[in-house]
């Protein structure tokens, strides 16, 4: 797979393993809370992300003492599939996280579990290694992270509050909910958080060169504003200068309009700062407007 931004953030949050138990069995609810499937009949988890795959099975021996019963061949390229299927494992982790091993599930983020900050920290990374993705910032700000699991989001969503401190934004999408972020701010936050800090920098660089383009494009706009409106204006005086040598008042104008007349036919694209300098003695930009305002006006009589 071709190195994503998205990719490269996972990679980065993978460097940072969970160091005590209580974090890694964090960083596995998060997974499983966040992955393709998570129920008692079965786990399944899906990445694209080698980083990611390359962890995995550590991260669940750490928390669990567990392997998966499935794993791909971390040689393939596209999707990895990971499985954990033995009813035993399964019951494990469901008790292990205060579930029912065998009842009806509505899954929660059951809180202790994410108590102490260093497992709320793992407990979101996890949750966005599984499910979650950030899009590259050149084309738009956004990262999400989506769930099967209704109660999750919800609860995600304060959760999200509490540890960063402010709320995504929560929408459907198939059958499953995504919480999301479109705040360049508040995406590199999020990433600093996660432990992808260089991920978070290529978010505020990207709106910094925006920002940059847009500023440089208005003044671009404005300085063509202003070239069309003296080009407008010089063509207006032009022709008034041209009405009034046909009906003979050209060589009848007072001294200072006459030399201002003729300044502006043989510098129809000089703005009124060049045309005041021109005179002689020369004046000032207003007296200049004055004069060739003069000038259209007479033609006008
Ligand atoms: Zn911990």
């Amino acid at each position: 797979m071709a190195a994503t931004f998205s990719g490269n953030a996972k990679a980065e949050i993978c460097r940072s393993f969970p160091q005590k138990h209580c974090c890694a069995l964090a960083q596995c609810f998060g997974v499983l809370l966040f992955c393709n499937n998570f129920t008692s009949e079965g786990i399944r988890i899906i990445t694209e992300c080698k980083e990611f795959a390359a962890i995995l099975p550590k991260l669940f021996r750490k928390a669990f003492g567990i392997d998966f019963d499935i794993v791909p061949d971390l040689e393939e390229t596209g999707k990895l599939v990971f499985q954990i299927t033995g009813q035993k494992k399964l019951q494990q982790i469901m008790v292990a996280y205060g579930f029912d091993p065998v009842g009806i599930l509505s899954l929660h983020i059951n809180l202790p579990i994410v108590e102490d900050d260093c497992c709320k920290a793992a407990f979101l990374r996890g949750a966005y290694l599984a499910g979650g993705s950030v899009t590259d910032p050149a084309k738009a700000y956004h990262l999400e992270l989506a769930t099967n699991h209704r109660y999750v989001a919800r609860e995600a969503y304060t959760f999200i509050r509490e540890v960063l401190g402010f709320y995504p934004k929560m929408a459907q999408r198939g059958g499953g909910q995504v919480l999301y972020l479109k705040h360049s701010d508040l995406i590199s936050d999020c990433l600093t958080y996660l432990g992808a800090p260089i991920a978070a920098m290529g978010i505020i660089e990207a709106r910094l060169e925006k920002e940059l383009n847009n500023k440089v494009n208005r003044r671009c706009n404005c300085d063509e504003a202003n070239t069309s409106k003296v080009v407008e204006a010089s063509q207006e005086q032009l022709c008034a200068i041209r009405i009034l040598r046909q009906n003979g008042q050209f060589e009848r104008l007072a001294p200072k309009l006459l030399q201002a007349a003729i300044a502006r036919e043989e510098n129809p694209e000089a703005s009124l700062t060049e045309l005041a300098a021109m005179m002689q003695p020369p004046i000032t930009k207003p007296a200049m407007n004055h004069r060739l305002k003069k000038l259209v006006q007479l033609s006008k009589e």
